[in-house]
């Protein structure tokens, strides 16, 4: 298919307002799509019709899959290569729908440390959408209800929340949506290794008369079939009124030929806005879900109604269920009803390794304690935001908090508060037994599922779980359990949505520490500690394959700590992936690589 001149043009419009500056203009509302679209575009240059280039087909992207042709000869056909590649790549794109996640911390500086420390946060969570050439994205934090959750957002990250935009931050993953040749200047610098791939590193500036909204920085091109896999800079502009952040955006290998942006990082410390603010800031953006098949029409999920096997396994005897099995089965299926629906959204990782590490935890707790409950699992959460609950017999952690948990203590003292919830039969609400409850657009899943304890709940749950550590092998090493409780609530002012849950239970309830009875007999929190890790950084424990969802341990060496700056608790840090190509993955991150175009029409959750 050729794309008409009419329609090149309409692309490039849309390629500039993708491209547009962090701000809208004062007044306007960040979250109304009209407001993105920047006043140069008639200043942009018209492409002519022989500019049009084949637009790849849907099956196309597989053939990347193929042998490529001989090695590029010269830098100049790397840069053909390169740009062909790119524009698979938006073609791509167009057709999934990966989930969106990023994660900002304003900092401030702090004269006792000497360094800058977070003073307030921001959170967003949207499911982009590039179908219609434009990026677009559904927002999770929003719900239907706008103006009000504003209000809330606006009081939670005070009046900075108006200069971010969640689509400012996606549109990071993009170099540039009409990547030509024209519009650039090319210099190779060297070659490097990123991990295992051996990428051609090459500077990227706008020629002179390219128009704002063009990508200046470094870009790092892998070898064999020359798609861009890190790029470094920021987007030109000519306003004063419109700005870009600075970023570095990676791609990770994840199908045969196929990269795909996974992890972008960005930071301004002294950026001036045109209303006087200065920011200063670092962010985490981060991509996954990308295999959910997801699609823009079908605004409810395809929910299956089969009941779940145990309630099958019940029919299949010759009575009925009695009054309790009944009960039990009813809420099982409530259980998994929700835990199915959670995976398709994306925001529940398949079952995979790490929940044995953390059944191994459970299983230590309930041996000790004598409990016999069957079929309790854990589950991980993808997202950032520090939370835990129970659904039914299934304890769900999320990412974020597994990141910045310092030990098996701490990560013992989360589960057991969980485990408490099942011990003390702390039910989950049977209406989602209901399959119809199930059936919401994605964007509305934290306004339909809530599984936030009461206080009374709470303090049951909490009591218990004291009661079981106390009885367990982490007895004596709850010390540290109770100094990242002391962590939690020392930058719970600054953290506020990082402590938020918006699934669960957060760690502070009003001015209640979940568990701060273990605060009382542990050390005192002193950030200037050289030796006391109280809570990690964010993004160094869990690695997560964007493509399956599929979640690994990270597995490096403890970093000796050479300075109190570096202990960065709960803080936002630069990404530096190990890149490897997918086909060089071991086979235990990518289980069974049916052909692609199969794999895109089975069910994702691989129940
Ligand atoms: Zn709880």
């Amino acid at each position: 298919m050729t794309r008409s001149p009419v329609a090149t043009v309409l692309v490039l419009c849309l390629c500039a307002s993708f491209a547009l500056a962090q701000t809208p203009p004062p007044g306007q509302q960040p979250d109304q799509p009209q407001d993105r679209r920047p006043e140069s575009t008639p200043d942009q240059p018209q492409p002519s019709k022989q500019d049009a280039r084949p637009e790849p087909q849907p099956s196309a992207r597989d053939a990347a899959s193929q042998p490529g042709p001989a090695p590029a000869a010269s830098f100049d056909q790397v840069i053909d290569r390169t740009i062909e590649r790119e524009h698979f790549f938006i073609a791509q794109m167009k057709q999934l729908h990966p989930l969106v996640e990023t994660y900002l911390q304003n900092l401030k500086p702090d004269k006792e440390l000497d360094v800058n420390v977070p003073a307030s946060d921001v959170y967003f969570l949207g499911r982009l959408d590039m179908s219609s050439g434009a990026p677009g994205d559904l927002n999770f934090n929003s719900p239907g209800s706008g103006k009000f959750h504003r209000r809330i957002m606006e009081k939670i990250a005070g009046k900075l929340f108006n200069m971010y935009l969640p689509l400012g931050f996606a549109q990071m993953a993009i170099l540039d949506q009409n990547f030509q040749r024209k519009f650039y200047d090319f210099t190779f610098v060297r070659r490097e290794f990123l991990g295992e791939v051996r990428c051609i590193v090459m500077d990227v500036a706008p020629k002179k008369d390219a128009g704002p909204g063009h990508f200046i920085g470094r870009v790092w091109i892998e070898d064999q079939d020359y798609n861009i896999v890190r790029f470094n800079g920021t987007y030109t502009t000519h306003s004063r009124n419109n700005y870009y952040f600075h970023f570095d955006s990676w791609r990770q290998n994840m199908r045969p030929g196929v990269w795909l942006p996974s992890l972008i990082y960005s930071e301004e410390s002294d950026l001036k806005t045109s209303l006087g603010q200065k920011l200063d800031y670092k962010s985490q953006t981060r991509l996954w879900g990308y295999n959910l098949n997801y699609t823009r029409n079908s605004e409810f999920t395809e929910i299956t109604i089969d009941a779940p096997q145990e309630v099958q396994d019940q029919s299949q005897k010759s009575q009925d269920a009695s009054p309790v099995e009944a009960q039990r089965a009813w809420e099982h299926q409530a259980e998994i009803n929700v835990l199915d629906r959670l995976q398709r959204v994306g925001l529940l990782a398949p079952e995979g390794e790490i929940d044995k590490v953390l059944q191994t935890v459970v299983n230590n707790m309930m041996v000790t304690n004598n409990i016999d409950i069957p079929e309790v699992h854990c589950r991980v959460l993808m997202t950032t935001p520090l939370e835990s609950f129970t659904l039914g017999h299934t304890i769900v952690i999320s990412r974020g908090m597994l990141d910045v948990l310092p030990d098996e203590s701490s990560l013992a003292m989360i589960l057991t508060h969980e485990l408490a919830h099942i011990v003390l039969r702390h039910h989950l609400n049977t209406k989602l037994a209901f399959n119809d409850r199930m059936f919401f657009p994605d964007e509305r899943t934290f306004e339909r599922m809530d599984f936030a304890r009461d206080k009374s709940e709470e303090e049951a749950a909490d009591k218990k779980a004291l009661e079981m550590l106390n009885n367990s092998p982490y007895k004596d090493k709850l010390g540290t359990a109770g100094l990242f409780l002391k962590a939690v609530q020392a930058r719970a002012p600054q953290l506020k949505n990082l402590i938020r849950a918006h699934l669960g239970d957060s760690l502070l309830n009003g001015d209640a520490t979940r568990m701060s009875s273990l605060m009382t007999s542990s050390p005192q929190f002193d950030p200037r500690k050289l030796d006391q890790i109280a809570a990690l950084p964010l993004g160094g424990r869990v690695k997560v394959d964007p493509w399956t969802d599929q979640l690994e341990l990270v597995k490096t060496k403890p970093v000796a700590i050479l300075a109190a700056t570096e202990k960065m608790p709960f803080e936002v840090t630069p990404f530096f992936p190990f890149l490897t190509r997918f086909a060089a993955a071991p086979e235990k991150t990518a289980p069974a690589p049916d052909p692609p175009a199969e794999k895109a029409a089975s069910s994702p959750s691989g129940r």
